[in-house]
């Protein structure tokens, strides 16, 4: 399942491609033709990600609302009109939003609906405070930790009290601090939740930046250094779901590329990592950090605005304790160990992590 910057990511690069144009809108799938038809030709003022759910606001208080799920994709790309002809539509496209110069797909998502600005307040009041975006109140998420019997654990992948959190932040922050899975909330200090809001604010931007989970301490300190030099990560493919499987497309239509920007910092600056050639650069003359006018709830995301969704972070993949079980632990040397929690497997060692 994507967590958090993914979503955001996604955000971000449907906003690029869609905000300011009237992008058709169509269920070549059939399984959405009403919620398209709602869409269809409305200005796309703004999108913006809390948690996992994503929202796309349209003229006319029009609110797409996407959850994808376990399976749900989302691709957002640019194409070439006069050379390539609109993109084919492949497999179950459920949603095609298109204009002159993109196109994006959903398939498979578990909520694509069209909603009311009420029912927009009605979603967000039910999650938790996001890391990810501006503005959040951690005490909303500790009233109901420091209640709870539930294990500290289960409650950080709980999005109705923290917002944005998959398994690997999970587990990666509670060891990165220490921190016994197994405590019930109750039991936590609040000192220990104030560490790891602080450290997941920290550790989620450089996830939408890279497109990649980092929580090794020395990778982290690596890609926070980047991204203070306005170096950002390779030239990227405008794609959910090209993280792991970038392919080229016909006549290079759905791996056509954006240059991923950190603040006004084109990613052209690094020519030297990318080839050009593939580059379909979009304009971004709106001043960066701006929170848009009709937006339904306070706050933009955290950290450097990107406009792409890599095809690679960049860092090799590294985690301290995420799918290492019965392997040593970096610190200890003891086993890590595995357990399910919240219907995912947690990854702990039973040495270290003591904290409460
Ligand atoms: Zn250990």
């Amino acid at each position: 399942m994507p967590e958090g910057h993914t979503l955001h990511r996604l955000a971000q690069a449907l906003d690029t491609a869609f905000a300011g144009t009237r992008p058709s809108a169509a269920s070549p799938q059939g399984r959405f033709e009403d919620g398209a038809a709602l869409l269809d030709g409305r200005e796309v003022i703004a999108a913006s990600a809390w948690g996992k759910h994503l929202f796309m606001e349209f003229a006319g208080d029009q609110w797409l609302n996407v959850h994808l799920g376990l399976i749900g994709k989302f691709s957002v790309a640019s194409y070439d009109l006069e050379r390539d002809g609109v993109p084919p539509v492949r497999g179950q496209v459920r949603l095609r939003l298109l204009t002159t110069t993109h196109v994006a797909d959903l398939r498979g998502a578990i909520v694509s609906q069209v909603v009311t600005p009420d029912q927009v307040d009605d979603i967000v009041a039910r999650l938790g405070p996001d890391p990810l975006r501006t503005e959040q109140d951690p005490d909303r998420a500790w009233a109901r930790i420091s209640k709870s019997g539930r294990s500290f654990a289960e409650l950080l992948m709980d999005q109705s009290i923290l917002a944005g959190v998959g398994n690997v932040y999970r587990c990666e922050v509670l060891f990165r601090h220490r921190i016994d899975p197994f405590r019930p909330g109750k039991e936590i200090r609040r000192q220990t939740w104030q560490l790891v809001w602080d450290d997941l604010v920290r550790l989620m931007p450089l996830g939408v930046a890279f497109n990649q989970i980092i929580t090794m301490e020395d990778q982290v300190e690596k890609a926070e250094l980047r991204v203070a030099q306005g170096r950002v990560p390779e030239l990227a493919v405008v794609d959910t779901d090209s993280a792991r499987r970038a392919r080229p497309g016909p006549a290079g239509v759905l791996a056509a590329a954006v240059a991923a920007v950190v603040g006004d910092e084109r990613a052209a600056d690094l020519a030297d990592e990318s080839d050009e050639g593939d580059v379909d650069e979009i304009d971004d003359d709106e001043p960066e950090d701006e929170t848009p006018a009709s937006s339904r709830f306070a706050g933009v995301t955290r950290g450097p605005r990107v406009s792409g969704t890599s095809r690679r972070g960049g860092f090799r993949r590294k985690y301290a304790v995420y799918r290492r079980q019965g392997e040593p632990c970096r610190v200890c040397g003891s086993k890590i160990r595995t357990k399910v929690v919240a219907g995912r497997n947690m990854f702990w060692c039973g040495r270290c992590q003591r904290r409460r």
